[in-house]
């Protein structure tokens, strides 16, 4: 974590003042935001943990500008991080796009040596982590979601594409290698052992302490991290959580793809559907005098449901209507084909769930913790509520092999509580 990256010639970290200047250079740019640049106003918008995001807008219109600075920007200096994510980042929004229009922001422009993406600003969309703090329901999140990860998955994948393809992309996606190695760090070993950066919420240390005594847990974390580390079978997306979505009342997109590279189909449903799970546990935390949540925590469960089924659904129809190398029709019928599907996806599903737990259990018990629980001021209850997603998460985990829908996720949920 000390390592230090080079990066790209002519690179420097760019202040808010600096942004016009370089957007002005880009007709296509300027041309979108209308005006001069003295008619354009830049503002910080950064709301992650890693880099630098600015808003310019002008008269005409406005844009987003994401720079990767050579470290965590929330950490600082200390933690030095590849700016050559950016270029990953830059790379899966393409094949998003092309797997399924629509789904993500549009990319504007890209500028390698300072490490910059450009893209389409989703301005009056919603980070839905935060919309679902305020108890806030979106009829087509499932649907779109399930789409997106069925599209992106199954393209990228053996499944659709030829092996020379397939190889090309898992190659080209390699050199995200050290955003995979602080995945496996920070998801699958930090939060079970002590580091600097873990935090505990008062209340929790004692369960802490037992979960970083289980050695079946343990197990079960790293055997996550094996299937992470050797699975290569579609382009992930590789932080899918509900921070990297953006809603509206009617659209979805997803943003921030800089952990993408060639891995294990179950990680991004495991994300997203483990984060949906923190949302729908965090939900009593929120209630008040108005509003008992308790419609907001069934929808967001009916919610997790959903986003795999909508998957499997969208998944398998791209199968059926594909003519891809894998199942030549010469020698294989349709019935085989199906059945191979089938066994995919039930392996795919054990993945999810695994992968689901450990993500709840990294934000809890790990270094980067959630708004869903960080912003319940009562500590105690926040803490009786995150103990509950710790027992649900370590159940998913060692139990992933037994569990055959998400329909019992929802059971060991109920019981646990
Ligand atoms: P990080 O990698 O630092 O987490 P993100 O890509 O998640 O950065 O962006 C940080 C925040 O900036 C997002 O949570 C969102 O609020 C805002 N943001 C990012 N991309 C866009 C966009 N295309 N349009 C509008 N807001 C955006
Ligand atoms: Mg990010």
């Amino acid at each position: 974590m000390t390592a230090s990256f080079p990066t790209p010639a002519g690179y420097r970290v760019l202040e808010r003042r600096d942004i016009s200047a370089i957007v002005a250079e880009v007709d296509t740019l300027a041309d979108k935001l209308g005006g001069t640049p003295d008619d354009w106003e830049t503002s910080e918008i950064s709301d992650g943990n890693m880099n630098a995001v600015f808003r310019v807008s002008g008269p005409e219109g406005s844009i987003v500008v994401k720079q990767a600075l050579p470290y965590i920007r929330v950490i600082g200096e200390g933690w030095p991080f590849p700016v050559s994510r950016i270029a990953f980042e830059a790379e899966a929004l393409e094949r998003q796009l092309a797997a399924l229009p629509g789904s993500v922001p549009e990319k504007l422009h890209y500028d390698e040596s300072l490490g910059l993406l450009v893209m389409e600003d989703l301005s009056g969309y919603r980070v839905a982590r935060l919309a679902f703090v305020k108890g806030r329901r979106f009829a087509n999140f499932a649907e779109d979601m399930g789409a997106f990860l069925a599209h992106t998955l199954y393209r990228t994948s053996d499944f659709h594409l030829t092996t020379p393809q397939k190889k090309a992309l898992a190659a080209g996606f390699a050199g995200n290698s050290h955003l995979c190695q602080t995945t496996e760090e920070v998801i699958f070993t930090g939060p079970y052992g002590e580091r600097p950066f873990n935090r505990i919420t008062e209340g929790n240390e004692e369960i802490a302490v037992r979960l970083r005594e289980d050695s079946a847990l343990k197990q079960a974390a790293s055997e996550m991290k094996l299937a992470f580390r050797t699975k290569s079978e579609a382009l992930l997306h590789g932080d899918l959580h509900t921070g990297s979505v953006m809603v509206t009342d009617t659209e979805t997109r997803v943003i921030d793809a800089e952990w993408a590279f060639h891995g294990p189909m179950g990680f991004d449903p495991g994300a997203l559907i483990g984060n949906l799970l923190l949302a729908a546990i965090s939900q009593p935390g929120h209630a008040d005098a108005a509003d008992d949540r308790r419609a907001m925590t069934d929808w967001l469960l009916e919610t997790a449901k959903r986003v795999w089924i909508e998957f499997d659904r969208g998944f398998r129809r791209l199968a059926s209507e594909d003519r891809s190398e894998i199942f030549p029709h010469d020698i294989l019928d349709a019935a085989a084909r199906d059945a191979i599907v089938d066994r995919h996806l039930a392996a795919v599903f054990e993945d999810m769930v695994g992968f689901a737990g450990a993500k709840m259990i990294r934000r809890i018990l790990g270094i980067s913790h959630v708004e869903d629980f960080e912003a319940i001021g009562d500590v105690a209850m926040r803490a009786q509520l995150e103990r509950h997603a710790l027992r649900v998460a370590r159940r998913l985990l060692l139990e992933r092999r037994e569990i055959a829908d998400m329909d019992r996720v929802l059971a060991v949920l109920a019981e646990e509580r």
